[in-house]
């Protein structure tokens, strides 16, 4: 069996957890100690149960809270040597280092990292698999790249950004320069880049779809949902957002 669920996803915050029979992993923590917490009890569970906590990249919604929840519950922490370089509070004993390229084991958990085009120092992103089926995560990640295809096509389940919406993003808020960064090939995925990676790789096995890391300033959930469900050729009922406070409650591989 597997299964996954967000503690939360957006700019303030990312965390998601993904599951195989007995083994379960925390992938990222943007939230504080207490708040992680909180969030994890709303999914029936507590830090104790986590056999490891994997990194995607060394900003601060993911990596925030990791040192503090990793030390006070002494949890293996992995991630990339150039995620490590930048990370100030590192819990060093408890870190494993990883290539990007490499798949590797924890427990009934396979792990096949892969590189994505981000502004951080290594940051990569994961496919997770029991053996038999796939869960595909992608966020943070300004262009897609056929590497990337590649790793998530015929997945059971994606979680995959959708950030933006290009125009939103052109006559919002944002000042010049971080209208750029969050555009570039080296920031986000706005809903065209996300819904034209869903209409390039093979979706056939397709059960579970969950849009992350949404901006609350420059996208809607309805935005988002609609080229998604369009890409798919499916209705938007049948799709899921990861909110920033509500998460994701547990959506289970049959
Ligand atoms: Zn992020
Ligand atoms: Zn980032």
């Amino acid at each position: 069996m597997m299964r996954f669920a967000y503690l939360g996803s957006g700019s303030k915050g990312n965390s998601a957890v993904i599951e195989a029979d007995g083994t379960r992993v925390l992938l990222d923590c943007g939230f504080g100690l207490r708040d992680a917490e909180m969030r994890l009890q709303r999914l029936d569970l507590s830090a104790a149960d986590l056999d490891a906590i994997l990194v995607t990249h060394e900003h601060d919604d993911h990596l925030g809270g990791v040192a503090r929840l990793a030390r006070r519950h002494q949890i293996p922490v992995w991630l990339t040597g150039g995620t490590l370089a930048a990370w100030r509070d590192a819990p060093l004993e408890l870190v494993r280092c990883i290539s990007p390229h490499e798949r590797f084991v924890i427990d009934d958990l396979q792990i096949q990292p892969y590189p994505v085009p981000h502004d951080a120092h290594e940051p990569c992103q994961y496919v997770f698999s029991d053996g038999a089926r796939r869960v595909g995560v992608l966020s943070d990640a300004g262009s897609v790249t056929p590497h990337m295809r590649e790793m998530l096509t015929a997945c059971d389940a994606l979680l995959i950004e959708f950030n933006h919406d290009a125009e939103m993003l052109q006559n919002g808020p944002y000042p010049e320069s971080l209208k750029r960064r969050v555009g570039g090939s080296r920031g986000h995925l706005s809903n065209v880049q996300a819904a034209g990676l869903l209409s390039s790789i093979d979706c056939s096995r397709l059960r579970h779809l969950a849009l992350a890391h949404l901006s609350t300033t420059n996208n809607t959930p309805q935005l988002a949902l609609a080229l998604a469900a369009e890409a798919l050729g499916c209705t938007p009922d049948w799709l899921v957002c990861a909110d920033q406070d509500a998460g994701l409650d547990w959506r289970q591989l049959s």
